[in-house]
C-alpha cells in the first residue's frame, strides 16, 4: 500500500541525505583531483533540501513524491550532476504511477539510466556516473526478469555491480565532463559522480533491508 511505500521513501531520503553529509568531504576530495572540488557540496546542498521537504511528502502518490525529489535536486544541486540526477529522477518517476513493484522498479531504473545517457551523452568508459549506473541497472533488471530473484537480492547484486563500476573508473581516461579537460592526467583517479551514485544505491539497499 502506498502509505508504507511513502514511509520507506522518506526513510530512504533521510538515509541518503545523512550518508551524503558524512561523505561530503570525501566526494569533494575526489572532485578536487579531477574537477572543481564542489561535488560534495553540490550533493549535500541538494539532499539537505530534499530531506527538508519530507513534510510535504505526506499525502503524495509515490510517483509525485519521487518527481518532487527530482525537481528539488534540479533546483539545488547545480553543476553537471544536478540536471543529471534530478532531471533523470523526475522523468523516471512516471514509471512509478500506481506504486513500487518489482516490475515498476525495473522500469524506473531503466528510464533513469536512459535519461542520464540522453542528457549527458556519456558512453560506458567515459569515466562518469554512467560507469556505476549501467552495470547496476543491467544487473537489477537481469536478476529480476531472468533469474527471478526477489527485489532485495536483486538490489544487493546491483550495489555490488555499481561498486565494481566505481573501481573501473579509476584507470580510465575521462572523455566527458570536467575531468576530460585533464586528458591523461585524469587516469588513476576515481570518478566522484560514480562514487555518489554508489553511495545512494547503498543507502537505498540499507533502507529496503530494514
Ligand atoms: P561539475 O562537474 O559541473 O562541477 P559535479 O562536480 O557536481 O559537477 O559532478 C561531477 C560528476 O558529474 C562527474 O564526476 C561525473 O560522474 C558526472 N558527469 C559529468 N559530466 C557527465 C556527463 N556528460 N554524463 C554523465 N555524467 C557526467
Ligand atoms: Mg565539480
Ligand atoms: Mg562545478
Amino acid at each position: 500500500d502506498e502509505s508504507v511505500q511513502r514511509e520507506a521513501l522518506v526513510a530512504a531520503v533521510e538515509n541518503v541525505a545523512a550518508r551524503i553529509e558524512s561523505e561530503k568531504s570525501h566526494l569533494t576530495d575526489l572532485d578536487s583531483a579531477i574537477g572543481d572540488a564542489d561535488h560534495g557540496n553540490n550533493m549535500h546542498r541538494g539532499f539537505q533540501a530534499v530531506a527538508e521537504k519530507t513534510d510535504e511528502f505526506e499525502g503524495m502518490d509515490v510517483d509525485e513524491l519521487v518527481k518532487t525529489i527530482g525537481t528539488t535536486i534540479i533546483g539545488n544541486v547545480g553543476g553537471a550532476a544536478g540536471p543529471l540526477y534530478g532531471g533523470s529522477i523526475m522523468t523516471a518517476s512516471q514509471e512509478l504511477e500506481g506504486g513500487i513493484t518489482a516490475e515498476t522498479s525495473v522500469a524506473f531504473a531503466e528510464a533513469y539510466l536512459e535519461k542520464v545517457k540522453d542528457r549527458g551523452d556519456a558512453p560506458v568508459g567515459a569515466k562518469t556516473m554512467v560507469d556505476a549506473l549501467t552495470p547496476a541497472v543491467h544487473t537489477y533488471k537481469k536478476s529480476i526478469e531472468h533469474d527471478d530473484l526477489p527485489p532485495l537480492t536483486a538490489l544487493a547484486k546491483a550495489v555490488d555491480a555499481a561498486e565494481r563500476g566505481v573501481n573501473f573508473t579509476v584507470p580510465l581516461r575521462a572523455s566527458k565532463g570536467r575531468a576530460s579537460f585533464l586528458g591523461w592526467r585524469s587516469v588513476g583517479h576515481q570518478d566522484p559522480g560514480a562514487t555518489s551514485t554508489l553511495f545512494i544505491l547503498e543507502e537505498i539497499l540499507d533502507t529496503a533491508s530494514e
